[in-house]
């Protein structure tokens, strides 16, 4: 690890502004990707700014009919959430996947799509049911956000505060995990929003994106059925020693019938 000077943000403005103030800052969360990056030199802020003291950046509720998550929500807080598990069961199911017990004590939402890593498991949700991203500046929607891998729509420096759900009337999420690190290797998520069902993929490119294809197919169904024999291609897709293009592109539907429930 490089020096770094270390600053605790008391406020959002209170962040945003050190942030500013600093020559080249990066906003900390729960640290689970953040500090390992520092501790292997692949990154040499001058200053980090934790946010962790910005009670206003935790918590969920339920506004005009969309769950919202703050920031600095944990993903332990989303899957034992009375309300994301009444409302939206499947993010509840997704935030459960998430990594293990100490990952999902410590990882944030905010972090987590900041981030945008290719095979991280919120991002297939947030495009599936159409959310908006709030940060400090500006709301961003999910189709503008993930711009590649680790590449997002966020300018340096931009806060991300809060992330609103529009309560789908069906969702589900399943996912085919990497037995290491339980990252998906493949994740789809399907939402039955009042636009048309919509579908996206995480893990499986660099970074997730909608299937028109299945979308096309499905119309504004919730079945399975609809998708069977609708193939994917594999170019663009990720290939690794864990799964080949080929094999990503034949899970992607796999995993999407069996977010229906097939
Ligand atoms: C072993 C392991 C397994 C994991 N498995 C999974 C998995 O299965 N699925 C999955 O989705 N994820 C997985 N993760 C990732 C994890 O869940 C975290 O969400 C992710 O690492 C981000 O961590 P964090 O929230 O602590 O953010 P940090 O590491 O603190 O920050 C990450 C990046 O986001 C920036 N940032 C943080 N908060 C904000 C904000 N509010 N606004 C703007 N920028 C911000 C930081 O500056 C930094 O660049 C895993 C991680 C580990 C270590």
């Amino acid at each position: 690890m490089y020096d770094f000077n270390y600053q605790r943000a008391s406020s959002v403005a209170d962040a945003t502004t050190k942030h500013k103030a600093a020559e080249d800052a990066r906003f900390l969360a729960g640290g689970m990707t953040l500090l390992p990056v520092l501790k292997q030199r692949l990154d040499q802020p001058s200053d980090v700014v934790d946010l962790a003291d910005v009670k206003d950046l935790v918590g969920i509720s339920e506004e005009n009919g969309a769950i919202v998550i703050k920031a600095m929500t944990k993903h332990h807080d989303v899957e034992h959430s009375d309300l994301v598990k009444s409302k939206i069961p499947a993010l509840a199911e997704l935030a459960g996947t998430i990594g293990d017990p100490m990952v999902r004590n410590r990882g944030t939402i905010g972090g987590s799509l900041a981030n945008s890593d290719p095979a991280a498991s919120y991002p297939s949700a947030v495009l599936a049911m159409n959310a908006t991203i709030h940060t400090d500046q500006r709301t961003i929607a999910a189709d503008d956000f993930f711009q590649g891998m680790f590449t997002t729509a966020l300018e340096p420096g931009e806060l991300i505060t809060k992330v609103s759900f529009p309560i789908p009337t069906k969702a589900g999420y399943k996912h085919f995990p990497n037995p290491a690190s339980r990252f998906p290797i493949v994740g789809a998520f399907v939402a039955q929003t009042k636009d048309g069902t919509r579908v996206a993929i995480t893990g499986a490119g660099p970074c997730a994106f909608r299937v028109p294809e299945f979308e096309k197919a499905l119309g504004s169904a919730f079945d399975p059925a609809k998708i069977k024999d609708v193939k994917v291609s594999a170019d663009g897709l990720n290939t690794d020693i864990h799964a080949s293009a080929e094999y990503r592109a034949h899970l992607i539907n796999v995993m999407a019938r069996r977010a229906m429930g097939g």
